[in-house]
């Protein structure tokens, strides 16, 4: 299957990139779960390109089905959401590029100035209400509503970023358990009874808390 796809996921004709190659790497901005984030340019222009090592995904029908979800959020071009741009794979690794979005997370500014307003975590989560339903309406769950995927463009409008790959990878529901930051599980994730739409809504609902207050509903304290 290695390079069958090559080019099959772009979706600017003529102007299409045909090697991941094109894209020279700048400096590292994220680390990921699956693998790295980097700066990266091609003809003037900046993106995001995430890196994901094939061999932390489990089967490799699961590489085939968080593909073809790409090929759906390719498609679609929302205000709050980060767009994906291109796709390629090598032998080891996806390559995800994406818009670059300039100005963070919104866990970091959120740290920075310890709780927002209502009214500024009004305008925020109202964005990501318009993406989350969105992506529904692609019979998408997000399932990963968290500051640190929600990112801060340079009109200080969001992007919602990361997306869609934890619906097809059963390996993050562990990566949640073990990585410690289960604040943002609806209960029926915790009871791994199977979920669907509303756990997006649950989360919401501690995003808002959180943007609010400061820090998540069911803290303790502890160091998760
Ligand atoms: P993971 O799936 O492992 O959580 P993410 O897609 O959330 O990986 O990327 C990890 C981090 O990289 C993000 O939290 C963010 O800081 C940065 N990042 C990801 N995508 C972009 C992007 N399009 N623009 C700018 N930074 C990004
Ligand atoms: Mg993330």
């Amino acid at each position: 299957m290695t390079n069958s796809l090559k080019g099959y996921f772009s979706k600017h004709k003529g102007d299409a990139p045909a090697d991941v190659k094109e894209f020279k790497i700048k400096v590292l901005i994220g680390k990921g779960s699956f693998g790295k984030v980097f700066l990266v340019q091609r003809n003037n222009q900046v993106y995001a390109m995430k890196t994901i090592r094939k061999d932390l995904l489990l089967e490799k029908t699961l590489i085939e089905h968080c593909l073809l979800e790409k090929e759906v959020l390719m498609n679609t071009d929302h205000p709050f959401m980060v767009n994906m741009e291109y796709v390629f794979q090598t032998e080891n690794r996806i390559f995800f590029i994406m818009r670059f979005v300039r100005g963070g997370e919104l866990y970091r500014h959120l740290r920075a100035e310890k709780q927002f307003s209502e009214k500024r975590a009004k305008f925020y989560v109202m964005q990501v209400a318009l993406a989350i339903g969105h992506l529904h309406s692609m019979n998408v769950v997000y399932r990963d509503l968290k500051p640190e995927n929600i990112l801060m463009d340079s009109d200080g409008y969001i992007r919602l970023t990361d997306f869609g790959l934890s619906k097809s990878l059963e390996r993050s529901e562990d990566a949640y358990t073990f990585c410690g930051t289960p604040q943002y599980l609806a209960p029926e994730i915790l009871a791994k009874k199977g979920h669907n739409k509303p756990v997006d809504w649950w989360t919401l609902g501690i995003l808002t808390y959180e943007l609010i207050v400061g820090f998540t509903p069911f803290y303790c304290g502890g160091d998760t």
